[in-house]
């Protein structure tokens, strides 16, 4: 299974406040971004069980730099798909559409968006969206579980 995260108001605050997973010296030398607080479990959790880990974002931070934020946090992300990406696989169709997680074979999008989640039904893809709750890697799991049934 192959799950994306957004970035923005999902794993980075931004918009919305939420708690953040300890910051060591090293993450503040690649950047002052910082994860979102039960990122790191639930992204462990996910690789153990098997499962691909995307990042999947309309901001244009580069794919490398990306790699390098979750890497200070031990994860490997498997593909980070930014907005020249989509842009340049999707081309037209990607004006019309924010996200297009099935064209990159992406079982599940995690993301603060509802304008997403509406996009996921027109566009038939399945989203998760969460909030500002701390009880939001639960949330994500739960949905994975009932996608498996
Ligand atoms: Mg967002």
């Amino acid at each position: 299974m192959t799950i994306s995260f957004d970035l923005d108001d999902t794993l980075i605050p931004g918009r919305i406040q939420f708690p953040f997973e300890r910051q060591y010296l090293w993450h503040k030398m690649i950047s002052r971004e910082r994860l979102r607080k039960g990122s790191i479990l639930l992204i462990r959790q996910l690789k153990k069980e098997g499962c691909k880990v995307y990042v999947y974002t309309t901001s244009l931070r580069s794919p490398m730099y990306i790699r390098c934020l979750f890497l200070s946090y031990g994860i490997w992300l498997d593909k980070v798909i930014n907005k020249t990406v989509h842009d340049r696989i999707l081309g037209k169709q990607g004006q019309q559409v924010s996200k297009l997680p099935v064209a990159f074979s992406i079982d599940l999008h995690v993301d603060d968006s509802a304008g997403v989640a509406l996009e996921g039904q027109q566009y038939n893809f399945a989203t998760v969206i969460v909030g500002g709750e701390d009880s939001w890697a639960e949330k994500v799991m739960e949905t994975i579980r009932n996608s498996m049934l």
